[in-house]
């Protein structure tokens, strides 16, 4: 099983990681623990991780692309996407590399540039469209095997925010996006 911290990447890995450009989420078990209460009248509670949260943010002030692309669809997600000023946001999708590809549109980054990180089985299509594919920590065997790296952290539990940092100081801009707070 491919998993970055194994040992140092290759230069045609650090190349890959330096051609990303944009970034997509699924949102169950990536961006969430992948649990979903259900609350009276439909009302959906997911629980979104402050780590990652600012990641998304940082990522955003780095001046790259960001989508989310979930099959479901729940109010908690379009809060938590206006909460972080997301543009792409995609909810109720059913073939999510079709969905992929029209953010790659929308975005005008090519898939090749496109790092796409999933939790699951209905993921594998879109990441296997994607330049990069990521598993985060928990997820299926199946959506590991796909992917050419997996993180350590689990789902909802920081994965998202350990991409972010990976790609971000392997383009050597970390550092820039956190001088502000240093300031
Ligand atoms: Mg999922």
């Amino acid at each position: 099983m491919p998993h970055w911290h194994d040992k140092n990447p290759t230069e045609e890995q650090l190349a890959l990681l330096r051609s990303i450009r944009a970034l997509a989420f699924d949102v169950d078990g990536v961006l969430t623990d992948g649990g979903i209460i259900y609350g009276t009248s439909g009302m959906e509670i997911k629980r979104f991780d402050c780590k990652d949260g600012l990641g998304l943010r940082l990522w955003l002030k780095a001046g790259f692309d960001l989508a989310i692309i979930t099959g479901r669809e729940s109010v908690a997600v379009s809060e938590r996407a206006k909460d972080l000023n997301l543009k792409y946001v995609y909810q109720k999708c059913g073939d999510k590399a079709e969905v992929l590809k029209r953010f790659s549109l929308e975005s005008g980054v090519p898939l090749k540039e496109i790092c796409v990180v999933g939790d699951d089985i209905i993921d594998i299509p879109m990441m296997r469209s994607a330049g990069l594919a990521v598993a985060v920590g928990d997820a299926s065997i199946e959506c590991k095997e796909a992917a050419q790296l997996v993180t350590l952290k689990a789902g909802g539990r920081g994965a998202a925010r350990e991409v972010i940092e990976y790609i971000l100081k392997g383009r050597f801009l970390w550092d820039k996006v956190i001088a502000d707070y240093y300031a």
